[in-house]
């Protein structure tokens, strides 16, 4: 049987389609049940929810950044479309290490390297550190850290 179609709406802020069922969008963290309040301050209605953590949270707690909202933890996170950085090397051999030991304990990651900017080509930018990313899906950005943290990949 085919799903309905009316268990799906559309999210006003991002236009994701979202289940009928969701209390907040997963793809940008717009809040749909003016109800929910904040993790931190149980008395304050939350404004969104963290597309990281997930949790719902008052404008004093988190905000919203290029259409995403995140808490002020991740605020200053590195977002393309839905992937998130958690972790960037110079070394090549070092980001396949993380990236295939992401990938063993069942994580999604995706290795993102920017070889030559053509902006920088020629002059003075020699200097500039060509950084490979590794970058998982929003939801996972927490246990992938805590991964490569028990690794000693990552020591932030
Ligand atoms: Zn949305
Ligand atoms: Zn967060
Ligand atoms: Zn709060």
């Amino acid at each position: 049987m085919l799903k309905s179609e009316k268990e799906h709406l559309i999210c006003s802020v991002c236009k994701h389609e979202v289940l009928k069922t969701d209390d907040f969008c997963p793809h940008c963290g717009d809040i749909f049940d003016a109800n929910i309040a904040c993790v931190h301050h149980h008395n304050v209605p939350a404004e969104g929810v963290c597309i990281i953590c997930a949790e719902p949270l008052c404008a004093e707690c988190g905000g919203w950044v290029r259409g995403l909202y995140l808490c002020r933890k991740h605020l200053g996170y590195e977002i393309v479309e839905g992937m998130v950085r958690i972790f960037g090397v110079g070394d090549e051999t070092q980001a396949q290490v993380a990236n295939s030991r992401l990938e063993q304990a069942g994580f999604h990651p995706l290795v993102f390297s920017h070889k030559a900017s053509p902006i920088s080509l020629g002059g003075t930018d020699d200097m500039i550190f060509n950084e490979i990313k590794i970058m998982v899906p929003c939801q996972e950005v927490a246990q992938a850290e805590k991964v490569l943290r028990e690794l000693g990949i990552l020591h932030t």
